[in-house]
């Protein structure tokens, strides 16, 4: 089997970006420190592959990070940007597309009555903390160890060793008077959630209804329900980012998914089709509280983009219920097919999905919390990560990232997967000492 694939132009072109960006990355998780090794550096994609800048071919699992459930560079999607872009690439005015977005959104997340569209999900996440904070009159935001709400101060706030500390800043240049305002509780722990809620006055709590950001975390039955009761009997606003989860856990969202409706809820990712685009939103009165309406102040030149709002709309609508179905049954049989590739090797492992959006551990007992998942055999997933990536299949580089899946991933592609990553297995299992 491969041992090795070319790497030269990767290599050479990773030298000219560490001259001229930290780590040679615009963002850290491309620079592969979870994992050593080269950065994969893209060069091109089309459905469910992705080629680097050595021509590799990988069936990818990557997907972006969670925007393109319809693979890469859908033809729906090329032919809905061009069209726009012959129209202008910005006006910094109202369009129609803008609000057929929203249209579309509310159409499959009935509480996202009113919603302002961003560029990131930092920024929806980041407007939510001034939005409740002014709509409650309050400043504590309760978050859980392990959910990611994009680089914000307010969110980069570590948990105090599973107990409930005042948060501490999780980076350098995050002020500690900020950072004591997050507070932090284990994710599932609901008992400590609502200690926390009765000790201090939450303008929010705010969770991932599924967590992506510390591997594939789903939570236990009670959580959600209870994590609703305790914010309408202490006064919190209950937030769900669904930047990540956003139409890929259920047709409907997390709302859907556990019967739960939150207050706000921030977007991302699969709305903007690959394109930078995300959003916050809920109820219409909350809502009225942003500016020029209202005196929250948010604001962005390129927000509600033309070409990211035409990329958004053709996403959306090729995403059917039929096509989520079909993606949610392929995701399944790649999560039991991984399954028997782990038993036939004899390793600990556990894997499951929700909707098209995946993720796996090598521990045998269920991951609940953070704590859990820092429990799982991390050299033995960077041997695997590195097997795969041999044998042409591309995993996320960390062992607490979620997998994604998309509508371009086949039968023939999923079959394909599963033979490189059972061998790619067999290969990781051998390199053990
Ligand atoms: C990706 C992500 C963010 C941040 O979104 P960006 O567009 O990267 O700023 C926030 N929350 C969750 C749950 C995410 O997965």
């Amino acid at each position: 089997m491969l041992t090795s694939r070319p790497s030269a132009r990767s290599a050479e072109i990773m030298a000219r970006a560490r001259a001229r960006f930290p780590g040679g990355v615009n963002s850290p998780v491309r620079a592969f420190g979870g994992v050593g090794g080269e950065p994969f550096v893209a060069k091109r994609g089309k459905g469910a592959l992705v080629w680097d800048a050595d021509g590799n071919e990988y069936l990818d699992y990557i997907l972006s990070w969670g925007p393109l459930v319809l693979g890469h560079a859908p033809d729906v999607v090329l032919e809905a940007v061009s069209r726009a872009m012959q129209d202008g690439t910005s006006f910094g005015m109202p369009t129609e597309r803008e609000v057929e977005l929203a249209d579309k959104i509310a159409e499959r997340m009935p509480h996202m009555e009113m919603v302002r569209f961003t560029s990131s999900g930092t920024e929806a996440a980041m407007t939510i903390a001034r939005l409740a904070r002014a709509i409650t009159g309050r400043e504590y935001i309760l978050k859980f160890e392990g959910c990611y709400h994009g680089h914000a101060d307010a969110f980069l706030v570590r948990a105090g060793s599973g107990v409930a500390t005042l948060g501490l800043p999780d980076s350098p240049g995050v002020p500690a008077a900020l950072a004591k305002l997050t507070l932090t509780c284990r994710y599932n722990d609901l008992e400590e959630a609502a200690r926390i809620a009765r000790e201090y006055p939450l303008a929010a709590i705010m969770l991932e209804p599924i967590v992506g950001n510390s591997g594939f975390i789903e939570p236990l039955p009670e959580f959600i329900p209870g994590l609703r009761k305790i914010a309408d009997e202490t006064g919190a606003l209950l937030v769900f980012d669904e930047v990540m989860t956003g139409f890929r856990i259920a047709f409907g969202g997390a709302r859907e998914r556990f019967g739960v409706t939150p207050d706000l809820t921030a977007l991302g990712k699969v709305i903007g089709g690959g394109l930078p685009v995300a959003a916050y939103g809920g109820r219409r009165e909350l809502m009225q509280n942003v500016a020029p309406t209202g005196k929250v102040y948010q604001a962005g030149t390129l927000s509600g983009n033309p070409l990211a709002m035409a990329a958004g709309l053709a996403t959306l609508g090729a995403l059917t219920q039929e096509v989520h179905d079909g993606i949610t049954a392929q995701t399944g049989v790649l999560v039991q097919g991984m399954r028997d590739i782990a038993a036939r090797h004899g390793v600990p492992f556990s894997a499951s999905h929700s909707g098209s959006m995946w993720g796996f551990f090598f521990r045998d007992e269920p991951v609940h919390t953070y704590d859990d998942a820092k429990l799982s055999d991390t050299v033995l997933f960077k041997r695997f990560f590195h097997a795969a990536r041999r044998r042409g299949v591309s995993l996320a580089p960390s062992a607490f990232e979620a997998g994604f899946m998309s509508s371009a991933h086949g039968d023939a592609e999923i079959a394909e997967t599963l033979t490189r990553l059972d061998d790619a297995l067999g290969a990781a299992v051998a390199q053990r000492d």
